[in-house]
């Protein structure tokens, strides 16, 4: 009869296409005749050379979705907009690949909720989160000791705050370890993304902060590892390629092939570092905003995307992103997260209380 049988077809709707995830991903949507691209979305670049039925280049990304009716969602957007389209897949019960962190992140509380409601499966993306699922799957909460979240610690791990006084966006874009978008580059070598992981992984498995340990593994090979209450600890090793928890999100339960080599472990060392907060603030930030609850994660987040913005304009030196998300965090009202528009009306209030403190122009 040849070829796949219709329904054995999984139908991903990329969200985010243009992107290195998405550009990643539509790698591995070309290498599996088993998934196949229903819709591809960008925020503005053209998606002439991508190969779906529908596509949008900006726009509502919950109307594209309602109209491909996929069986999987790939939010790879990058910040606080991808929330409308996270909420939508998990209130459908759809399967989510979920790259876009941001949007749990803010959403916390309420993505839960609307989890609960719809039945939606997330299935993580971020590499730290799918190896935390991986060494965590098929055991009970009781089992588990604590998370432990592994980091680079980014291009300038090791130095002091006088030595980050004059650092530039290209110096802060030349990750050690990750090819990545410029966001996520730069809230690496701040150890945001590292806080907004913290967050992810406390949303995502439940695990109460004190439980989540950040430790810096330098080479990127160690992608996080569990605890149990044996004494047992499980890892999850592999180079750092994106491709391999795109590939298993889109592909789980079933564990695909990919174009990674494997781990040659005699080449390789391992060693771990403490993160140094008193230099990278912004992971103690993510810890207490997460600590805090309701809106605080919200509050972070888009502080933050602000604050990375103004960097990379050359509005903002290095050290300063912290100070903007630390003082945003300290005059925000911070609500439960009851609604969508609680985190709405949070994210415009950090938007513009981090707007206020940048350097006038
Ligand atoms: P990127 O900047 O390379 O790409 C972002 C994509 O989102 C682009 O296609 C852009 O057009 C699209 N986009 C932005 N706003 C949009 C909107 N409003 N509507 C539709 N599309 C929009 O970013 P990236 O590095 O691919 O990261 C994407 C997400 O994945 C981020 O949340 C990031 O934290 C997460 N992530 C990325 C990596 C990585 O290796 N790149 C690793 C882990 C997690
Ligand atoms: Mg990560």
């Amino acid at each position: 009869m040849g070829g796949p049988r219709l329904d054995s077809v999984k139908r991903v709707a990329l969200l985010g296409a243009t992107g290195s995830i998405g550009r990643q991903a539509i790698e591995i949507v070309a290498a599996h005749p088993e998934l196949e691209l229903c819709a591809a979305a960008s925020g503005s670049s053209p998606l002439d050379d991508v190969d779906a039925p529908l596509k949008q280049v900006g726009g509502d990304l919950t109307e594209l979705l309602e109209r491909a009716q996929p069986d999987v969602v790939l939010n790879a957007v990058v910040g606080f907009s991808g929330i409308h389209a996270t909420l939508w897949t998990l209130a459908h019960g759809i399967d989510l690949a979920l790259a876009n962190k941001e949007s749990l992140v803010a959403g916390g509380e309420r993505q839960l909720a609307t989890r609960q409601a719809g039945g939606g499966r997330i299935l993580p993306v971020d590499s730290e989160h799918s190896a935390l699922a991986q060494c965590l799957e098929g055991r009970a909460a009781e089992e588990v000791h604590s998370l432990v979240l592994t980091g680079s610690g980014g291009p300038f791990r090791g130095r002091t705050r006088d030595e980050l006084l004059d650092v530039t966006p290209e110096e802060a874009l030349a990750h050690p370890t990750w090819r990545m978008g410029l966001k996520i580059t730069v809230d690496s070598a701040t150890l945001a993304n590292k806080g907004l992981e913290l967050i992810e992984a406390h949303f995502l498995f439940g695990i109460p902060y004190e439980l989540i340990e950040v430790v810096l593994q330098p080479t990127s090979v160690v992608h996080s590892l569990v605890r149990f209450r044996d004494g047992a600890a499980l890892a999850h090793l592999g180079y750092p390629d994106m491709r391999v928890p795109i590939s298993y999100a889109l592909t789980y339960p079933a564990r695909a092939a990919t174009p990674t080599p494997p781990l040659d472990l005699t080449s390789l060392t391992l060693e771990f570092e403490a993160p140094d907060t008193d230099t990278f603030p912004l992971l103690r930030l993510a810890r207490d905003a997460g600590e805090r609850g309701g809106t605080y994660p919200c509050t972070f987040n888009a502080a933050n995307e602000v604050a990375v913005a103004a960097f990379l304009a050359g509005r903002l030196p290095f050290l300063g992103i912290a100070d903007v998300v630390g003082d945003a965090l300290a005059r925000a009202t911070g609500t439960p997260a009851r609604d969508v528009e609680d985190l709405l009306e949070a994210d415009r209030e950090a938007r513009r209380l981090a707007e206020q403190g940048l350097p006038v122009a």
